[in-house]
């Protein structure tokens, strides 16, 4: 059971902001063809924050009532010794402050890194895994090797993890694997959450040819599945179903067909400290300044209620023929989706 907060932050919308993802790494194995393109400039390893750092921050989130931590990127796992983070702040788990420690990945490391996650505290994964095709999986991450992730799901597995795979539906690239994600997951025993793509950063191709509205989709898994609108949530955005046929749970990202604003609850700490308040926004705190300038965390805890303060209302993505500019300049891989 969760225990009352420290403190609250809560927005000008009356939001309680008790989740926090944090990138702590740009830098990936992989360039997804819709979140990066094949020759980025990466962040200055100077300009990051040190693991120590990021675990102050992280702290300082979790007093004034963040109940639920994600790290991710870019990929989480290739930042140099990352474990360390992972078992610094399941201190919060252990505390009863935190909820839960949980983390998104391409599963590339998993082999290495799966039994040491748990062991840190972690009981959920989510892994990013678009098609269960080798040549197709080659062509959308132009850099990974899809054995090696299916190595890290089994990794994961074994290690006692549960496991939830999310796939971003593209148009002509993988719609026609839907059904089958679906089927290899809920056979697997982990829910499926598939996700619209955003329009975010400078990709080498066109994102209009790529964007696949889920309501699409929805409508196709209907023509074979029973879904039945189920009330479950995990503190993100997705909206479940349960399906009929497989027993299992499939949830819907929908940030393009369908507004998920009202209910947002989380905020985005970059690897340089820098805070998003919005995913789909430009509006930014630095909180490396304040952390550095006292060793005392007077100052960050003011800057944090400021940015929070300023939480805009929603996003505006806009995907269309006429709309070619990105909403927002910076790749997911800076926010970490
Ligand atoms: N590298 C890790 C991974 O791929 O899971 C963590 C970071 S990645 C940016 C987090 C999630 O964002 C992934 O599920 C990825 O598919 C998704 N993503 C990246 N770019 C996206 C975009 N433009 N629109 C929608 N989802 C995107
Ligand atoms: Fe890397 Fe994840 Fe972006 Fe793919 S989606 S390039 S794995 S950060």
């Amino acid at each position: 059971m969760s225990l009352p907060a420290l403190q609250s932050m809560v927005d000008p919308f009356g939001r309680h902001v008790t989740y926090l993802r944090v990138s702590v790494t740009d830098r990936c194995d992989f360039r997804c063809s819709y979140c990066m393109s094949e020759h980025m400039t990466f962040l200055p390893k100077k300009d990051l924050l040190t693991l120590e750092e990021l675990d102050r921050l992280c702290t300082a989130f979790v007093a004034k009532g963040v109940r639920k931590l994600r790290i991710t990127g870019g990929e989480p796992l290739v930042r140099k010794n990352i474990m360390w983070l992972f078992r610094a702040l399941a201190r919060h788990l252990a505390s009863g402050t935190l909820d839960e420690l949980t983390l998104t990945t391409n599963g590339s490391q998993l082999p290495k890194y799966a039994a040491e996650l748990r062991d840190a505290g972690v009981k959920r994964i989510n892994v990013s895994l678009d098609t269960l095709r080798p040549d197709r999986f080659k062509a959308i991450t132009r850099w990974g090797d899809f054995s090696q992730v299916m190595a890290g799901i089994e990794a994961a597995e074994k290690a006692g993890l549960a496991i939830k795979l999310n796939a971003v539906a593209l148009k002509g690239v993988n719609e026609d694997e839907i059904a089958d994600l679906l089927t290899f997951a809920h056979g697997r025993g982990f829910d499926l959450t598939l996700i619209e793509t955003m329009p975010m950063g400078d990709i080498d191709g066109d994102r209009t040819d790529q964007y696949l509205p889920l309501s699409i989709v929805r409508a196709r898994l209907m023509d074979r599945f029973t879904l039945e609108n189920i009330p479950y949530r995990t503190g993100g955005p997705a909206r479940y179903v349960r399906v009929k046929e497989t027993g299992g749970r499939l949830g819907f990202i929908t940030p393009m067909t369908h507004n998920f604003c009202e209910s947002c609850n989380r905020v985005r700490l970059t690897c340089t400290g820098t805070l998003y308040m919005c995913l789909g926004q430009d509006d930014a705190a630095d909180l490396r300044s304040p952390l550095r300038a006292s060793a005392d965390d007077a100052l960050l805890a003011e800057a944090i209620d400021r940015a929070i303060a300023r939480k805009p209302k929603g996003h505006d993505f806009v995907i269309d023929r006429r709309t070619r500019q990105p909403a927002v300049a910076r790749h997911m891989s800076v926010t970490g989706g």
